[in-house]
């Protein structure tokens, strides 16, 4: 960025310990995942999307979207209090855009980087609640970290950060944007994390490790990816999917185009050539989440074609 000389864009900056938990044991989210498992099936979840409750939302579920797709919360999740892990998220997040500030990597509000993905993120929200009860009570919040990492994450409770490095080496369009805006607020609406925490905590039956998972304790790292590593990767493989899933459903209602996955994924793709080998052994076959996709387009492109559009369209940092 040339017009912005007080925001660095390319600063080191570690990740929150709630988002490391969750790479640990899975994909990184930009990065390929080979096939995906659905959590129930489509007869079992009918009569979950049924209770939620919405009247117009709620009658739409049998016919358009995924929620027929997306099963119930696991009972794992239950394990762990959701205002803790709210809590924990948020005050991680303010240590990360304190630690971004004092390297001058804390996008300031007026950037239009950061118009722009408070702009989508206005777009999107609206569609949240359904899929999480607390999500209305969430203060969402959008910020972009100047670095020149590929990565984006929302965390529980809704603190959405974006990495310059993913909206400048990938060139993201608006719907591109929307497609990983809404597949990050998916693992937070789906509780992702806090499912991973409950089953730590029934694995190890540890509160020590509950609690250094949540960044309060001081066990350290060691404790941290241990508890990670006992975590499923079926599991992690299945949010991975829910979260694509999801979130394509988020970004059609929103009027942005469910097709921009698959341009999406092959950018992501092509980002991951040269990849060290270690890399591509864990995270094969980005051609299986693509064609899952496109599998899953006709779902979501009747809400698409009913949307209203953004009135606004932004380019991409240079
Ligand atoms: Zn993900």
């Amino acid at each position: 960025m040339t017009s912005c000389p007080a925001f660095h864009t390319d600063a080191e900056l570690a990740l929150p310990p709630l988002v490391q938990a969750r790479r640990a044991a899975t994909c990184a989210c930009h990065q390929p995942v080979d096939r995906h498992r659905r959590r129930l099936g489509a007869g079992a979840s009918l009569a979950v999307a049924g209770a939620w409750g919405l009247a117009p939302l709620s009658a739409l579920a049998a016919e358009e979207g995924v929620r027929g797709e997306v099963g119930s919360t696991s009972r794992f999740a239950k394990l762990v209090s959701a205002e803790e892990v709210e809590q924990a998220a948020q005050q991680q997040f303010t240590q990360m855009k304190q630690e971004a500030a004092g390297k001058r990597a804390l996008a300031p509000d007026d950037h239009p980087q950061v118009l722009r993905l408070r702009a989508i993120a206005q777009r999107l929200i609206p569609y949240t609640q359904p899929w999480n009860n607390r999500a209305s009570a969430w203060k969402w919040e959008v910020q972009l970290f100047g670095s020149k990492e590929l990565n984006a994450f929302c965390m529980p409770g809704g603190k959405i950060a974006f990495y310059f490095g993913i909206l400048q080496r990938l060139q993201l369009s608006d719907d591109e944007v929307a497609m990983i805006m809404g597949h990050e607020m998916a693992h937070a609406l789906r509780e992702h994390a806090r499912e991973r925490m409950g089953k730590s905590a029934a694995t190890r039956a540890g509160a020590g490790l509950l609690s250094s998972l949540l960044g309060l304790g001081n066990l350290g790292d060691a404790a941290l990816s241990m508890g990670a590593q006992l975590l499923s990767l079926k599991f992690s493989r299945e949010d991975e999917s829910e979260a694509d899933l999801v979130g394509m459903e988020l970004a059609a209602r929103a009027g942005y185009d469910p097709a921009s996955g698959v341009t999406l994924w092959q950018k992501m793709m092509k980002a991951s050539e040269g990849a060290p080998p270690e890399f591509l052994s864990t995270h094969p076959a980005s051609k299986t989440r693509i064609q899952e996709i496109q599998s899953h387009l006709p779902k979501v492109n009747g809400l698409y074609a009913k949307a209203a559009r953004p009135t606004q369209r932004y380019q991409p940092p240079v």
